[in-house]
Order: structure tokens, then C-alpha cells, then sequence
């Protein structure tokens, strides 16, 4: 039995292409740089805002293999939170092992 994708539930990295009014609506994102650096890979800056506006981004992969969540570099959690951290887009849900 396949399981969901992870919902990003809000994330407030307002000049992130993806985002409006604390959504992400890229239809899923990839997390992690580093297996302890959350970082979201998909943040990127434009001039526009893009993404499907009825979408809610899914959780699509992460890399942070560190975070208590992981299971085989995908995300366990019900759903995510994003936000900046030491000016970084981070999921602000990892929690380290
Ligand atoms: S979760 Fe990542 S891609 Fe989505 S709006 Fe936030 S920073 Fe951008
Ligand atoms: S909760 Fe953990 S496993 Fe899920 S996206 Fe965030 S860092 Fe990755």
C-alpha cells in the first residue's frame, strides 16, 4: 500500500516564487542539502509568483536522512511546517535523531 505525501502545511518564506499568503503551492518539494541541513530545495526568487494556485506542495523527497522523520529519504511526518532559519528556507519540522 502506497502512503500519502506529506502536505506542506504553511511556510512563511514570503518572497519564495512558490509562496502566497503562506502557502507553498509548487506541487511537491524536495527538502535537504545535507543530511542535517533541512533546506528547501525548491525555494527559488522570481519577479513572478508561480505554482498551481490550488495545490498544496506534498513533501515529494527529502535528503535530511538525519531528521527522526526520514525513512529511506523520504519524509514520515503527517505534514510540514517551513519557514527561514539562520537565513536558510528550512523545514522547521525536523527534529535530529
Ligand atoms: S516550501 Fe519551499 S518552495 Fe514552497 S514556498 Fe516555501 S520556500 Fe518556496
Ligand atoms: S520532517 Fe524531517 S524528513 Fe520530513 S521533510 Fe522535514 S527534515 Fe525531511
Amino acid at each position: 500500500m502506497g502512503r500519502e505525501m506529506p502536505k506542506v502545511s504553511d511556510c512563511s518564506v514570503s518572497n519564495c516564487a512558490y509562496n502566497s499568503n503562506k502557502a507553498c503551492h509548487a506541487m511537491a518539494i524536495t527538502v535537504g542539502d545535507e543530511p542535517n541541513d533541512p533546506t528547501c530545495d525548491t525555494f527559488f526568487q522570481s519577479s513572478t509568483h508561480g505554482g498551481a494556485k490550488d495545490a498544496t506542495a506534498g513533501v515529494g523527497a527529502c535528503k535530511a536522512a538525519d531528521c527522526q522523520f526520514n525513512e529511506e529519504f523520504e519524509c514520515s511526518a503527517p505534514n510540514i511546517h517551513v519557514g527561514m532559519k539562520e537565513h536558510e528556507p528550512d523545514c522547521l519540522t525536523f527534529q535530529p535523531r
